[in-house]
């Protein structure tokens, strides 16, 4: 009934054409910074009086908007409307549902240079890495809907005489979908739409940091007649209202994306059941990551140093593919060095809502930038602080340049710790092998690279490089959807592989239905 799925497709900055689009879509964001949004429960649209300011992490003094954040009393209302809509819901046909979603993702489509504007200016993401973010919550959508399509029809099963037998699927009820900031806009509406295109109804939580342009995209889910109480819009603090839900016996699934210590705190939360509690919860989990990028001998120095500067560099270091670890074999340890600092020092740090189209912006707020000036302390010990990014002018904004800091053991803190920054630990390795027992020795296994002209060291990485996203001889970051499935092995989660073809099962059960004659 749908086209089949594509890629919705980047665009070139360096275009006059594009370029003016983006400038005009951050002149008309920025003439609506300064409203006020609200949670929406069951359609409506519930000031709460607990407001919480979103800033621009690259200029502190302008707010991007006002969010009356939910209380637990309004958390339960949430469960209630989620409850009430799902008895509706879950029997509208799987192809109505499937076209709402693909209506949202034409909505998105038309406005895309708008939405990414938003995230330029809230998590100060640079314009590509904007966009990037915006097509691929377009794709989420698109592809769920045909996902969808495909999943929910009964299954074939092997004839048995004199019964007839099938396989269906059906929804579970009211979920909470939990969101980090650092995909504002594609992981959080991922999240909520693929529950509830399968015919669940849920809470979508997003990160404090990114109130607003969950806001922007729960308008759109409004603009597209999504019935009420299907998506029900809960902004507010992880510690309370997502505290309050992870342990609701009502609540059947949780799906979270974060790091890893909520994501172990709401893994321990949900397998311990509740007095009154008729089910297992289901905990969908995407935590953190500490990957690393290793480079073998003979390969091109100039490729390799390409790809790590975008893995390490591309959004701050902020997202949890980022390369933080390059080992190197020693072999060409010190050209590669010298190629990637060069890199590194050419990127443009700045206001990403300026016109000059810089490559990073600022990290998201104070914390993060105390944090990671905190590990780049760390790392003096424990390295050589080849290129030091911690002089930044931060006095208007989060800023920190890029950091890189040679000669770190593997055992290091900051070769173990995810520090989601700018910061890159080089290590050492005498040849493939310990470089592949370096890059295996973390608690996460999340994305991993591995360059390397050698096929036996390419296919042992195939088998042995215990990572959920392996790329080989290309850069660690940059998954698509339904072409790299994504979700981490290890401590970085549940391996759900978000934008795969898996992924719907998770919000589904499978009942096993038999009729004899
Ligand atoms: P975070 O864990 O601080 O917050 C994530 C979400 O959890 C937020 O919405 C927050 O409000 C909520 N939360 C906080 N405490 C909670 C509690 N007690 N109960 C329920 N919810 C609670 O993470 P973050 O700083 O927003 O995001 C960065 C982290 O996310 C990094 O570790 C990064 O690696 C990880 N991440 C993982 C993936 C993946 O696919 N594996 C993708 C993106 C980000």
């Amino acid at each position: 009934m749908f086209t089949p799925f594509q890629n919705e497709p980047y665009v070139n900055f360096a275009e006059p054409d594009v370029r003016s689009k983006m400038l005009a879509a951050l002149q008309k964001v920025e003439s609506e910074l300064g409203k006020t949004y609200l949670p929406v429960i069951g359609g409506q649209h519930i000031e709460t009086g607990q407001i919480a300011v979103s800033v621009n992490p690259a200029r502190r003094e302008q707010v991007i908007g006002y969010v009356h954040e939910a209380t637990e009393s309004l958390a339960e209302s949430a469960v209630q409307a989620g409850r009430e809509a799902f008895r509706s819901w879950s029997r509208v046909p799987v192809d109505v549902r499937a076209r709402y979603l693909v209506k949202v993702a034409a909505l998105l489509r038309r406005r895309i240079y708008e939405f990414s504007a938003w995230m330029v200016l809230e998590s100060s993401k640079s314009w590509l890495e904007a966009y990037a973010d915006t097509a691929e919550a377009v794709d989420f959508l698109e592809f769920y809907a045909r996902e969808a399509v495909r999943i929910c029809r009964p299954h074939p099963t092997t004839d048995y005489s004199g019964e007839e037998n099938e396989v269906m699927y059906l929804p579970m009820g009211v979920g909470v979908s939990i969101s980090p900031w650092n995909f504002p806009l594609a992981i959080m509406a991922g999240m909520a739409v693929s529950a509830v295109v399968v015919g669940n109804t849920v809470i979508m939580k997003p990160a404090e940091q990114t109130p607003v342009i969950a806001a922007k995209f729960m308008e759109l889910l409004e603009e597209a007649s999504l019935p009420p109480g299907v998506v029900n819009f809960l902004p507010g603090r992880g510690e309370i209202i997502g505290e309050y839900l992870t342990g609701h016996t009502q609540i059947p699934f949780v799906s979270f994306t974060g790091s890893r210590d909520v994501g172990l705190h709401i893994y321990q939360r949900t397998s311990t059941p509740q007095p009154g509690q008729r089910w297992l919860k289901r905990a969908i989990l995407e935590m953190g990551g500490k990957d690393a990028t290793v480079v073998d001998e003979g390969v091109d120095l100039d490729a390799v140093a390409e790809g790590v500067v975008a893995g390490a560099f591309g959004f701050q270091g902020q997202k949890c593919s980022a390369c933080s670890r390059l080992i190197a074999h020693t072999a060409i340890y010190d050209a590669l060095l010298e190629k990637v600092v060069e890199r590194a020092k050419a990127l443009t740090l700045g206001n990403p809502a300026s016109p000059d189209n810089v490559s990073m912006g600022a990290v998201i707020d104070e914390e993060a930038y105390q944090k990671i000036r905190s590990y780049i302390e760390i790392g003096r010990s424990e390295g050589r602080v080849v290129l030091d990014g911690s002089g930044a002018d931060a006095s208007e904004g989060w800023f920190l340049a890029p950091t890189i800091v040679a000669d770190v053991a593997p055992s290091a803190r900051i070769a173990q710790e995810e520090i989601f920054g700018p910061v890159l630990a080089v290590i050492r390795a005498d040849d493939f092998d310990h470089a592949l027992a370096i890059a295996n020795d973390t608690d996460y296994g999340l994305t991993g690279a591995l360059y390397s002209n050698n096929r036996a060291h390419l296919e042992r990485a195939r088998h042995e490089y215990m990572v959920g996203n392996l790329y080989l001889n290309r850069k660690c970051t940059g998954a698509l959807v339904d072409v790299q499935p994504f979700g981490g092995f290890k401590m970085s989660g549940t391996d759900s592989k978000a934008g795969g073809r898996d992924y719907l099962h998770h919000f589904l059960l499978a009942k096993s239905v038999s009729e004899r004659w």
